[in-house]
């Protein structure tokens, strides 16, 4: 079998960071020293490339365009790589992971996202083993040669999940990432153990990457006391277009006259708004207590078990792509690549 072959595509992130020897200050490394920082990568049987951002940033101020620009770095390489890794911030990972799952429609090849909780050049860090584990899981094929994790993944400390699953859960721990709502596609350990009931099938389509994101999207987080004044406000931002509600358990919020008048206020200027639940796991049942069924009766979309960070990157998408009313509603309630349980 051919020498399988990975593109590192490096964004920013406390993975590329190193010490400055004068001052101690944290700033990215140029991607030509990787090797230099963890030259096991010579010894690994995998062809690699490299590209990246000019200027690395924390993923904090990653926006939409960035999720394109990595998504056409994608494009761009396809044939000429059998996987991908992405170097990214553990911050905002979980979003460009979903978002790139949306973008990257028909993927069949690997794209793994990875970074660390400690500079790739610290003593401690746990940068070498994300990378070097997310390489291998880039280059896995079958006896076919064909990739054994065909979608858009999140590798971090010795587990494997499906991107648009994720959560980041922890802002020091090295288990950083969970994915609630569905299994790991694999762990690693002595060793790298794929669930491939967990993994999607290989898509024949083609790739074909999309490019356009409209972030007119919102997250309003209820509360016990939240006010419908500061609801109204929120709701009438203009240029709103979709909105995504952060409600208690299966999907419940309160049944105050001034809330869900200032949600029908929206709804009625064609807002969409969505239902995603609060809770860890588990989803959102809208009309099970009293305290859901207004959602219901005013067209609120439920959310299923996705994650927020899943919903708010679906929404962006789906509105980029020109949906909207009966079309948008349609579309977020179906599984595009595997983040909503059916
Ligand atoms: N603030 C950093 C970022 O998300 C943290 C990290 O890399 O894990 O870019």
């Amino acid at each position: 079998m051919n020498q399988r072959s990975v593109l590192i595509i490096y964004t920013g992130g406390t993975i590329g960071m190193v010490a400055d020897p004068r001052s101690g200050a944290l700033h990215p490394m140029d991607l030509s020293h990787l090797e230099e920082q963890v030259p096991e990568l010579d010894r690994m049987k995998v062809r690699l490339g490299a590209v990246s951002f000019d200027q690395p940033i924390d993923s904090s101020d990653m926006r939409p365009a960035d999720w394109v620009r990595i998504a056409r770095i994608i494009g761009e390489h396809y044939d000429a790589y059998d996987g991908f890794v992405v170097l990214h911030g553990s911050d905002t990972m979980a979003y460009t992971a979903s978002a790139l799952s949306f973008l990257l429609e028909g993927l069949n090849k690997p794209v793994v996202l990875t970074g660390s909780q400690l500079p790739i050049g610290t003593i401690r860090t746990d940068a070498k083993e994300n990378l070097i584990t997310a390489i291998e899981v880039a280059a896995a094929c079958d006896q076919h040669g064909r990739a054994v994790v065909p979608e858009v993944a999140v590798y971090f400390e010795y587990s494997l999940y499906r991107g648009n699953r994720t959560v980041k859960v922890h802002a020091e721990r090295f288990e950083a990432f969970r994915s609630p709502n569905h299994p790991r596609l694999a762990e690693a350990g002595v060793h790298l153990k794929y669930d491939l009931a967990a993994i999607l099938t290989h898509r024949t389509t083609g790739l074909k990457v999309h490019d356009r994101m409209d972030d007119n999207v919102g997250v309003l987080r209820l509360f016990p006391g939240i006010r419908a004044e500061w609801v109204r406000h929120a709701l009438a931002t203009p240029g709103l277009r979709a909105v995504v509600l952060t409600t208690f358990g299966s999907g419940n919020g309160p049944t105050d006259s001034g809330f869900i008048e200032a949600l029908r206020t929206a709804r009625e200027r064609g807002i969409t708004v969505v239902n995603v639940t609060q809770c860890f796991g588990g989803r959102v049942e809208q009309g099970r207590y009293v305290t859901s069924q207004a959602f219901v009766e005013l067209g609120v979309l439920s959310g299923g078990d996705m994650t927020v960070e899943a919903a708010v990157a679906k929404l962006m998408f789906l509105l980029g792509e020109g949906l909207d009313g009966p079309a948008l509603a349609r579309a977020f309630g179906t599984s595009l690549c595997g983040e909503v349980s059916g």
